[in-house]
């Protein structure tokens, strides 16, 4: 008769984390209604509550872009052809991945259409266009825009073909200036991973074999997820001189020389959803940091059948004055046993649930239970919305302190390429080993084990030890890890 039952066996359907890892996921996702397969393969459909995490974490994305600067401004999706293979690698590195528009209007085109991989070469040309003097630099633009990469394999909000992100394509006069934009960049984009989405991440740069195709140098963040693997959770390149010499981006300097300009990229994407997602969920679904939380409070009416006429009435104040005081909050009425919303809030990971019947009610109190620690306790209705904001704080930190030791417990040393490959083999995680540069011994370790250099970081020395594969004097601490 109602579909009560069927809802039940809705919310407690998600395979466990420690059974597998990859189908948990899968299954947060869809559960969650955060996305959905849609009719073109290897492209997702973003629902209302993912694409609420997303947004939330745009706004600070691009808050802190401003702040430090940046203006938006959008370009277009096509690329003509002519354009993308101005620039050698770069061409080289994103062919296997572009998608083609070959007709349009019912025409055959005389020249095909890239549907932008990344903007460096539409931009780079408007550049061309928009510098003439050293007084028209630096050059600080953003865009917000969706890219297509065509993937063989896809996964929501991790890989798809489709995409959105935030690229930044900076001009400047000198390298020195390009690469403190590309560092402080790096730095941001470690910040807010950190203060927004709680989520731990270790910078460093890229070797060789990893950075962006035509690049001079590229820098990452990259976090571990809850089964051990890497995930890449944004990337900043110093491209040097290489795309302001393919599209002519030249100025006439302080001295009347003629120069070409240094450029940056960077990048985050919807990919962060899914390390929010793998970073904190457990096995009743998500658990969001309150600042990526669409609601960061979900209210929910107890009560005998009079429910309505006896706790809706303050509920419904309560929710008005935590709105009132910033807090994202909504009120579950339907009519829908106590014990089913809770499993679907949790299912949503929502940080706070506030219960309330009428003997909350004669004692001027709430019931509020945490979503991280499932603790619960009961609150004075006076001065709630500073003590809710007080728990989300203390929430937003618990979560980033949880991820930080997961993550040190899961990172290890290796010196002999034994225990590199027992590592790897076992428990994953983040392995630093001394590696000595060489292309083919980084190669070799990765047919051997799976494992990538995620990248090293930047602490000025040199290690005083032979690489972890073969005899040669090391040059770099690299962290090496599986990754998504
Ligand atoms: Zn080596």
């Amino acid at each position: 008769m109602s579909k009560k039952p069927e809802k039940e066996s809705f919310v407690t359907e998600i395979t466990p984390r420690s059974q597998d890892f990859s189908r948990w996921y899968l299954d947060v996702v869809r559960r969650a209604e955060l996305a959905d397969y849609s009719p073109v393969k290897g492209c997702m459909v973003i629902r209302p509550y993912g694409y609420a995490i997303w947004e939330l974490i745009q706004q600070a994305f691009d808050q802190a872009f401003k702040e430090t600067g940046h203006v938006n401004a959008y370009f277009p999706l096509f690329i003509p052809e002519s354009l993308l293979n101005k620039e050698a690698e770069h061409v080289e590195g994103f062919a296997p991945q572009v998608a083609y528009v070959t007709h349009g209007g019912g025409e055959e085109l005389e020249e095909r259409l890239v549907i932008r991989p990344t903007s460096e070469a539409i931009i780079g040309t408007m550049y061309a266009k928009w510098v003439q003097s050293w007084r028209d630099l630096p050059i600080l633009i953003n865009q917000w825009a969706n890219v297509v990469r065509w993937e063989k394999v896809t996964r929501p909000f991790l890989r798809t073909t489709e995409f959105l992100w935030q690229e930044g394509h900076t001009a400047h006069e000198t390298h020195d200036e390009a690469q403190a934009e590309t560092l402080m960049i790096l730095d941001l984009y470690a910040r807010l991973a950190e203060e927004v989405m709680a989520m731990p991440v270790v910078k460093g740069i890229k070797s060789d074999s990893e950075k962006f195709a035509g690049a001079l140098r590229t820098y990452s963040i990259e976090a571990l997820m809850g089964d051990g693997r890497a995930m890449q959770a944004g990337t900043s390149h110093n491209l040097g001189q290489n795309f302001a010499k393919a599209f002519e981006i030249t100025f006439q300097a302080r001295d009347k020389t003629v120069q070409h300009v240094w450029g940056t990229s960077w990048g985050v994407s919807t990919r962060l959803v899914g390390g929010v997602i793998m970073t904190h969920g457990d096995d009743s679904g998500l658990v969001l940091p309150p600042r990526v939380a669409p609601y960061q409070v979900v209210i929910v009416p107890i009560g005998r059948e009079n429910w309505r006429e006896t706790v809706l009435p303050r509920a419904q104040e309560i929710q008005r004055e935590l709105t009132a005081a910033g807090i994202r909050v909504t009120l579950d009425e339907r009519d829908e046993r106590p014990g089913w919303k809770f499993a679907e809030w949790e299912l949503r990971g929502v940080p706070l649930r506030l219960e309330i019947g009428p003997k909350d009610i004669e004692k001027s109190a709430v019931l509020v239970a945490r979503r991280d620690t499932r603790e619960k306790q009961s609150l004075s209705m006076d001065g709630l919305p500073a003590r809710i904001r007080g728990l989300l704080d203390e929430i937003q930190r618990t979560l980033l302190e949880r991820a930080r030791q997961f993550r040190d417990e899961h990172t290890q040393r290796a010196d002999t390429y034994d225990a590199f490959k027992q590592i790897m083999d076992g428990r994953p995680g983040f392995v630093i080993s001394p590696w000595c540069g060489s292309a083919a011994c980084e190669a070799q370790i990765k047919a051997d084990t799976q494992a990538t250099i995620r990248n090293m970081p930047m602490t000025g020395t040199v290690p005083a030890a032979t690489c972890v594969r073969c005899d040669n004097p090391a040059k770099a601490e690299a962290w090496f890890a599986k990754s998504y």
